[in-house]
């Protein structure tokens, strides 16, 4: 590593207007750069060689629900590479975002969750935004176990509770073949340390949301809008 030498720069960007991904409007909206401190830098290695970056630290705005959040942009010289078509080097943008960006996430009702089943879930969803996939897939596992342990499934392992799951009709049989894909997916994140994709994971999220919504939260909403069933008219 050669003499590193940093610039940085506080840019004026008071009129830009840029699509980001809102968490709070879910969905990509327009965006004031309310801020952007510029940082570019080369490391100079010798005999005429050298790496450059740019960064740029952003805070920014939702110009539709007015959330406030936090952005990089990077542009790394080892990243660029060669485009055909314009007979240049073009360098690759790399963007991160705090928080992270979650708006696969749906926002369940988890009020109405039972409380050990609302805190493994709060974790999990939280694993995903933060982006820690192992920790998150062994948080899937941990949901399907919490639920099973709270319905009183029978069974010695995990198979067979979800499958017990089933014939209490808590879920179906898609539903059970689903969970036991999903147990699968936790079982790798915890014995073989290994990161389940982004995608699966909030696939995974979508099956165990639609599975609590129909165990604990409609159910729930149904009694607070009709009242509780007086099981002697039934
Ligand atoms: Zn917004």
């Amino acid at each position: 590593m050669g003499k590193i030498t940093k610039i940085f720069k506080l840019e004026d960007c008071s009129s830009d207007k840029q699509k980001f991904v809102c968490n709070e409007c879910a969905r990509e909206t327009s965006h004031s750069i309310v801020s952007s401190f510029h940082e570019s830098g080369f490391d100079d290695a010798g005999d005429g060689y050298r790496m450059d970056w740019d960064r740029r630290h952003q805070i920014i705005q939702c110009s539709g629900c007015d959330a406030v959040s936090f952005r990089i942009e990077s542009t790394h010289s080892e990243d660029d590479h060669y485009s055909y078509e314009h007979d240049a080097l073009v360098g690759n943008i790399t963007e991160s975002y705090f928080p992270n960006r979650t708006h696969q996430l749906r926002a369940i009702n988890t009020y109405l969750l039972p409380l050990n089943v609302q805190a493994i879930y709060r974790e999990t969803t939280s694993a995903i935004s933060n982006g820690l996939f192992i920790l998150a897939g062994i948080g899937v596992r941990a949901l399907i176990e919490t639920v099973c342990k709270e319905q009183n499934a029978q069974g010695k392992d995990l198979f067979a509770k979800i499958n017990s799951l089933c014939q209490m009709s808590v879920i179906t049989k898609e539903g059970s073949d689903t969970l036991h894909r999903l147990r699968s997916l936790g079982n790798e994140a915890a014995h073989e340390v290994k990161p389940q994709s982004e995608d699966q994971l909030y696939m995974a999220m979508q099956i165990i949301d639609h599975m609590l919504e129909g165990t604990y939260i409609i159910p729930q909403r149904i009694n607070q809008v009709f009242g509780k069933v007086d099981k002697k008219c039934v």
